[in-house]
């Protein structure tokens, strides 16, 4: 399969691109083997002075918010390209895809082991921070010479998709741009039907998408990974499968397509996601959810009519294992920075097969959602680095725990153990804003 190559670039500007890359430089090698962490995950596991308001303050007030500490489109081509060069032939750099307005779209693949774990993030524009965690763990993995590293290489395949809406993450958004009249000009036989229910044409979040409609492109999903789209399935529900109409999913679905070609199944999905800030621990109120996970998506298929031929490749304890080393992997963290414990369950009713992570976990992959806390719009990037490294402490334990065989020997009756999610008690939300700002 002929790959699009991305030109070399060679020039950097912004503030975010030199903050990036002032604290994602390889460690240099040391005798505690530092090429296991990041140079700055010795100040970022411990406590700072800001943990007190983290986890007590809050607002879901949409605002004006900064955001260049994030890596943007522009800046992610640099980096990608960076990593790539400096990895002796590890990672391997591709165009997979362009966004509807012409965005590069990048896979990021390293590793040759029989295991085939991909991880996208961004879907949601305005929900940054999986893509630096994604950028980090490359970094490290890209150079390490650790046994850790070895062992990653050997046993996992991991194809990474950061930012894969990145005209979302332009515009620093949830929804994709791009409109129902650009839908219909690339699928004719959909003139006339009604615009897809997740279109969005209105006012979401704080943002004003009159101008400029999009598509929540986490709806867009289908477990028939070649469906194409048909007039009498719009305009659809929360509940039911979407239709791979935006070119974003569309990207995401051929690479996973072509992993399923080449691995005969991808063994884990991982999307990267931010929901509230104000959602409270269980037993806490005054304490603030800094991450939930969750690892079910959708009713059993062997009990949803329509979805009997997923029954023997949905894998539900798989997932439940996988979100059990996330999480083991913070409880741990939390010895030295108290925070990183505050991990809850997302909710386990949710039934969305029109969302990635539903859709492949019919398709059989063990699947793992993360949920930070807070979107640009509420938090900007004011925690941008210690919620970086929350992902990145669970993205590391749940791919150690899949490259040792470990994994299979957790329990999943230990995720249903885990704390459920509180309230969010950011009161003065509309509850159209907080619905929204879930997954
Ligand atoms: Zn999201």
């Amino acid at each position: 399969m002929a790959a699009i190559r991305r030109p070399a670039r060679a020039v950097l500007a912004g503030a975010g691109a030199f903050a990036l890359i002032a604290t994602a430089s390889p460690a240099i090698a040391g005798p505690a083997d530092p090429s296991d962490l990041p140079a700055y995950s010795t100040q970022l596991d411990r406590p700072q002075t800001t943990d007190s308001a983290f986890v007590t303050e809050c607002s879901e007030e949409p605002r004006d918010l900064p955001i260049n500490e994030f890596t943007d489109h522009r800046e992610l081509g640099v980096e990608l390209d960076r990593i790539e060069r400096n990895s002796d032939g590890r990672v391997d750099v591709e165009q997979v895809g362009m966004s509807n307005r012409g965005r590069e779209i990048w896979s990021a693949r390293v590793g040759t082991g029989p295991k085939a774990v991909l991880i996208t993030s961004e879907i949601h524009g305005n929900e940054k921070t999986g893509t630096d965690a994604i950028l980090d763990l490359l970094d490290w993995l890209s150079t390490s010479d650790s046994a850790k590293a070895k062992r990653w290489l050997k046993e996992l395949t991991i194809v990474a998709v950061p930012k894969m809406n990145p005209d979302g993450a332009e515009l620093d958004r949830r929804g994709n741009d791009m409109t129902w009249e650009e839908v219909t000009a690339r699928f004719p036989q959909l003139r006339g039907s009604e615009p897809a229910w997740n279109y969005y044409t209105g006012s979401l979040q704080g943002d004003d998408y009159s101008d400029r409609p999009g598509f929540d492109t986490n709806r867009d999903y289908h477990p028939d990974l070649n469906y194409v789209p048909r007039a009498e399935d719009f305009p659809g529900t929360s509940e039911d499968t979407g239709w791979y109409i935006t070119p974003e999913s569309r990207t995401v679905r051929d690479v996973y397509r072509g992993l399923t070609a080449e691995f005969g199944e991808v063994d884990v999905y991982v999307d990267l996601h931010h929901q509230g800030a104000c959602y409270v621990m269980p037993d806490d109120p005054d304490e603030f959810v800094t991450l939930s996970i969750s690892g079910k998506f959708v009713d059993d298929p062997a009990t949803m009519p329509g979805y009997e031929q997923y029954a023997a490749n949905y894998d539900l304890d798989h997932s439940k294992r996988l979100n059990v080393a996330v999480y083991n992997a913070l409880q741990g963290a939390a010895n030295n920075r108290p925070l990183f414990g505050n991990v809850t369950l997302y909710p386990q009713d949710t039934n969305l097969p029109g969302t990635g992570l539903g859709s492949f976990a019919l398709n059989g992959s063990g699947t793992v959602l993360f949920e930070v806390r807070g979107q640009t719009q509420t938090l900007g990037q004011q925690y941008r680095a210690v919620l970086t490294r929350a992902v990145y402490i669970g993205l590391d334990g749940m791919l150690s725990a899949v490259a040792s065989g470990r994994v299979d020997k957790l329990d999943p009756a230990d995720y249903d153990a885990i704390p459920p999610r509180g309230p969010s008690i950011g009161s003065d939300a509309s509850q159209e804003r907080k619905a929204a700002s879930q997954q």
